[in-house]
C-alpha cells in the first residue's frame, strides 16, 4: 500500500555519484540556461522534494578531475582533492527516457555558471545526490512562494504539483522583463514578477506590501542568503505567519553580506 504524507517529513537517501552526459542546452531565458544531463548512470536517480537538491562537481585542476572518479560524496576534504561543488535543483527528470534538467542562472561568476555558459551537448558533468528529501505534502489552503530566478526551479515544480483547489501567491525577483517565466498549475496563481532593472521596487518591499492569502498557510522563502533571512523576520513579525510553516533559506551569497 503506499503510503500517504499528511505531515512535513524529511526522508533521506544514499547519496550516489553519477557521471552525466550533456544532452541539450536550451535558453529559457536571456539569463536561465537549460541544460539536460542524461545517460545510464541516471537510473535509480529520485527527487521526492520540490525543492531537493544535488551537488554539481566542477574540478578546477587536473588532480580535482582525476579524483572524480573515487570521491565519495560528503566524505569531507582530509579525503583527498575535493573538486568544487554547488548546489543545484533537479527541475525535471524523465527515468524512462534517463534525462535530467538543471536550469542555471548565469550571473557570469563562479565555476557552476561559467561551465554553464559554455557547455555543449557531449560534454560530461558529475553529480552528487540529492542526500535528502523535505516532502511537504499539499495539504495546505495556501502557498506563498517568494525568490529570486535560483528558486524558480523549485517555485515550478511545486506549483506543478498543487491541486486544483489551492490558492499560490508567487513573488521572484528577475533582472527584468524578459526573466519572466511561464509557470503551469492547477492551482488558481497569482505571480508577481519584481523587476530589479530601475530599481523601483524590492523583493523585501513588496513582501512587506503583500496580502497573506486566507487559510492555513506554507511559505517558502529562497534567494541570497541574508535577503532570505530579512524576509523570514517581515513574515514571522509583521504577517504573523506560524513558523513551523516558514521555510526560508539562502540559495546564494552576496560577498561581504553576511552581517545582518
Ligand atoms: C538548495 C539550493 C538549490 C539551488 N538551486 C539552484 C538552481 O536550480 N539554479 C540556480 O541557478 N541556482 C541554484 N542555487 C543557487 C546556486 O547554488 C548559487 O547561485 C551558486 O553560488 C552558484 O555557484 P557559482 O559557482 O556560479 O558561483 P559562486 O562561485 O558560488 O559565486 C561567485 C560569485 O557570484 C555571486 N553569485 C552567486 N550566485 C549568484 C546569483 N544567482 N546571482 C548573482 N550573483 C551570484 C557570488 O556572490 C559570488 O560573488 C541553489 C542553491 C541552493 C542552496
Amino acid at each position: 500500500m503506499t503510503e500517504v504524507i499528511t505531515a512535513i517529513a524529511r526522508v533521506m537517501h544514499d547519496i550516489k555519484r553519477r557521471r552525466l552526459e550533456v544532452l541539450r542546452v536550451v535558453d529559457l531565458t536571456p539569463r536561465m540556461r537549460r541544460i539536460t544531463l542524461g545517460g545510464p548512470e541516471l537510473a535509480g536517480f529520485v527527487s521526492l522534494g520540490t525543492d531537493d537538491h544535488v551537488k554539481l562537481l566542477f574540478p578546477q585542476n587536473a588532480e580535482q578531475a582525476a579524483a572524480l572518479e573515487t570521491l565519495v560524496p560528503g566524505a569531507g576534504k582530509d579525503n583527498g582533492p575535493q573538486p568544487e561543488m554547488r548546489d543545484y535543483t533537479p527541475r525535471r527528470y524523465d527515468l524512462n527516457t534517463l534525462e535530467l534538467d538543471i536550469d542555471f542562472v548565469l550571473h557570469s561568476d563562479g565555476p557552476a555558471s561559467t561551465w554553464a555558459e559554455q557547455a555543449k551537448p557531449g560534454q560530461f558533468l558529475h553529480i552528487a545526490g540529492p542526500r535528502g528529501s523535505m516532502i511537504v505534502p499539499d495539504i495546505f489552503d495556501s502557498y506563498l512562494l517568494i525568490g529570486d530566478e535560483t528558486a524558480l526551479p523549485a517555485i515550478a515544480r511545486r506549483l506543478e504539483g498543487l491541486a486544483a483547489n489551492r490558492r499560490a501567491l508567487v513573488i521572484v525577483e528577475v533582472e527584468n522583463g524578459k526573466e519572466q517565466q511561464v509557470l503551469h498549475s492547477a492551482a488558481e496563481v497569482n505571480v508577481i514578477w519584481v523587476l530589479r532593472e530601475g530599481g523601483k521596487d524590492n523583493l523585501l518591499t513588496t513582501v512587506r506590501q503583500i496580502q497573506v492569502p486566507a487559510g492555513s498557510l506554507y511559505a517558502w522563502v529562497a534567494t541570497e542568503s541574508k535577503v532570505s533571512r530579512q524576509i523570514r523576520r517581515v513574515l514571522l513579525d509583521e504577517h504573523g505567519l506560524d513558523e513551523q510553516f516558514v521555510k526560508a533559506v539562502g540559495y546564494w551569497k552576496l560577498a561581504g553580506s553576511d552581517e545582518e
